[in-house]
């Protein structure tokens, strides 16, 4: 099988081994090839988009995935959630949030009366970083312009940032989770609201109170802010009640 230059780089340099190259063969800096290839992500329809993800080598962790982690649910969601990037579980099935994080999120979601396919799910990246690791801000560069299409396909009407990395990647900040969630945002006319990762909280089941503000949050901002915040829900535990 015959791959291009970039992605047989990106294999030996998952290997650990060095790459000499000519000068003059040098291929385009990864920024330049990301800038050409943002203008093939932009205009694409669903199943070009699907295709371009599924074969794309554009950083190396084309060479590690098992399946890349396009995004699921429904292509005309009012809420649009992204997270970081996929899991082993992730990149085994090749869904987003199919774990134990998942799991979490599928019960946030039915706090405020949505399911997995009533809303749509995507990553930062697309593919997995090996050992779990945070994903490369080159990495995340290189996969930007196929979220921002997917955003731009699914016109949600309120986009949930879930942890860190999303929230940061999408806001173009370093701020913590802490200081970014409780407050309207946007994103490029959307309103964006940052709340803890579903994972943080399996962790943390106390902050999921917080959360349950932000989901109402994101609720309200998608109803115009009409909607009042009212009691709670039954996914807080008693435990995240008392703030344990
Ligand atoms: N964590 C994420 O941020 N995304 C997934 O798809 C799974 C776990």
């Amino acid at each position: 099988m015959n791959h291009p230059e970039h992605q047989r780089r990106a294999y030996l340099q998952a290997m650990g081994i060095d790459v000499w190259v000519p000068r003059d063969a040098v291929e385009p800096e990864t920024s330049d090839i990301v800038q050409g290839d943002s203008a093939v992500a932009d205009g694409m329809d669903w199943s070009e988009l699907q295709r371009c993800v599924a074969d794309c080598s554009r950083c190396e962790l084309a060479a590690s995935r098992t399946n890349t982690v396009f995004g699921v649910g429904n292509q005309d969601a009012d809420w649009m959630i992204i997270g970081e990037a996929p899991g082993a579980e992730e990149d085994r099935r090749g869904e987003p949030f199919v774990g134990r994080a998942g799991k979490m999120l599928d019960e946030m979601l039915r706090a405020v009366g949505h399911r997995r396919d009533s809303v749509f799910i995507a990553n930062i990246l697309k593919c997995r970083p090996p050992n779990n690791r945070d994903p490369k801000p080159s990495e995340a560069a290189e996969c930007r312009d196929y979220l921002e299409r997917q955003i731009a396909l699914v016109k949600p009407k309120v986009i949930l940032a879930v942890g860190k990395i999303a929230a940061q990647n999408l806001l173009g900040c370093d701020d913590p989770v802490g200081r970014m969630r409780g407050r309207p945002h946007e994103l490029n006319g959307i309103p964006l609201v940052v709340t803890y990762h579903p994972a943080y909280l399996l962790r943390s089941p106390s902050q999921k109170r917080k959360s349950w503000s932000d989901l109402c949050l994101a609720r309200r901002l998608m109803s115009g802010g009409a909607e009042a915040v009212t009691g709670s829900h039954r996914w807080l535990s008693r435990q995240a009640l008392s703030g344990r």
